[in-house]
Formats: C-alpha cells, structure tokens, sequence
C-alpha cells in the first residue's frame, strides 16, 4: 500500500517537472526551428566556426534588414534564411515571387522570392564587411512544408539541410579571416542601428503606404503600369525611383 502511494506521488511530481518546465521555457516554433538549423549545421560542416543569430541592423539606405543566421566557417559566410510555411511550395531561382499551396489548392498565397532576399541580405552584407565571393546563400523550409516542386540548388527543408556539405566550395578563409568578419558582425549586433520594433513598424508602415497607393522608397504616388508581364504598380517619379509592386 505505501509502495503504491510512493509511486502515484512519483508520478505526479514527474508530470509537474516536466509541464512545469514547458510552461516556464515557452518558444515560439520559429525559434526552436532557427535553433533546430544552428545545431544541424554546426554538426555537419567540420571544423571551426563562428556562428550569429537573428542579426538586425538598417542597411546603407535606411531599410531594415533582419538575417536568421551567419555561420563563417573556413568555406566561407553561410548566410541563412529560414521560413516556417505549411503546404506545398512552388518556385525557382529566377521568379520574382514564389506560391504557396494551401488546403488541397482552395488557398493559394504569394510571396517574396526567398533566395532574391537573401541575396539582398547578401549584398548589404558584402557592402559591410567589405569582402566579396565568400558568401553562400541558403533557404531553409522548416518542417510543415512540401517544397519537392521548388527547384533552386539554394533550398533545403530541415531534413535535408545535412546535404548542405554539397555546396562547400574550395573557398578557404584564414583563421584571421574569419575571426575579423565575426567580430565586425558582433559589432553590428551589439550596436544594432535599429531596434527590432523598429523593424516590424517600417514593414507595416511599408505595406501601409503601399495599401494607399504611396511610393515606400520615395513618398511619390503609385501608379498602374503595363509591363512587359502584365500590369504592375510603379512609382510616379520613374526613372529616379524604380519601386515596383506586382499586383496581388
Ligand atoms: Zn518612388
């Protein structure tokens, strides 16, 4: 009898330990994932390396830019997107904007082409470091989603992300190197030009202005445009602003 009582208090101190310890270390899913592609990369590509999460800072012209992770190994600066989407994705490198495929096709969402902006990440970066050609871009699809119709050699779903030791290249960075870029990256994280409140409020303001038909880039009016793929919104101050938004 005692035996008995001594195991159903076992029990219950066991499931207060464990929810208890959920209920105090709540993460939100883009954060486990995020961590989830650190720890991968970390074990697959060897040898030293030098990893920053969750970079913010405003580029050259003001914008805000936000990167999930920098790792600077001796293969070079592995910039890292990931995206938390469900249902099935489709795209390829050179499409402005990729689809996603919800509910057995009864929902169909656009968006921004990932590997595109991660190569403007890319280029903010290389203009900040001062240093070109030693940058791989990469996409990472965390679990819900099927991106088996998305062809770019960029993008890995989480399963895959092992087979990212294909894409190292014979570019070598000395130990000096590598240690140089890390601590400028350091630099800018510690001393972040913009919060990332900041952040989240230029891009409402962004889809804001959008919304009533205002140029983001330069205040001028948006105007309706036929293009070469069809009709798109441009800026009314075209040459000298070149902002362009597709229709949705
Ligand atoms: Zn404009």
């Amino acid at each position: 009898m005692i035996f008995a009582i001594i195991a159903i208090i076992a029990v219950l101190l066991i499931i207060i330990l464990v929810f208890g310890r959920t209920i105090r270390s709540p993460k939100s899913k883009g954060e486990h994932g995020e961590s989830t592609v650190a720890k991968i990369l970390g074990e697959t590509i060897a040898g030293e390396q030098y990893v920053i999460n969750d970079l913010l800072f405003s580029n050259e012209s003001g914008q805000s830019c936000q990167i999930d992770h920098i790792y600077i190994n001796k293969f070079g600066i592995w910039v890292i997107e990931t995206k938390n989407y469900s249902g099935r994705i489709y795209g390829d490198e050179k499409q402005r904007e990729w689809t996603q495929v919800l509910a057995y096709g009864n929902e169909i969402n656009k968006f921004y082409n990932p590997v595109k902006q991660n190569a403007t990440h890319i280029y903010h970066l290389s203009k900040y470091l001062k240093v070109k050609n030693v940058f791989q871009n990469i996409v990472v699809f965390l679990s819900r989603s099927d991106i088996s119709s998305v062809t770019s050699n960029n993008v890995y779903s989480i399963y895959e992300l092992p087979l990212i030791k294909s894409q190292v290249t014979d570019t070598t960075l000395s130990v000096d190197k590598m240690e140089r870029y890390y601590n400028q990256l350091l630099e800018l994280k510690n001393n972040p030009t913009i919060s990332k409140a900041e952040h989240i409020e230029n891009i409402h303001r962004k889809q804001e202005q959008i919304k009533q038909g205002i140029c983001p880039r330069c205040g001028g009016n948006l105007v309706l445009r036929d293009g070469k793929y069809g009709q798109f919104y441009g800026c009314s101050n075209f040459p000298a602003c070149k902002f362009k938004k597709n229709i949705d």
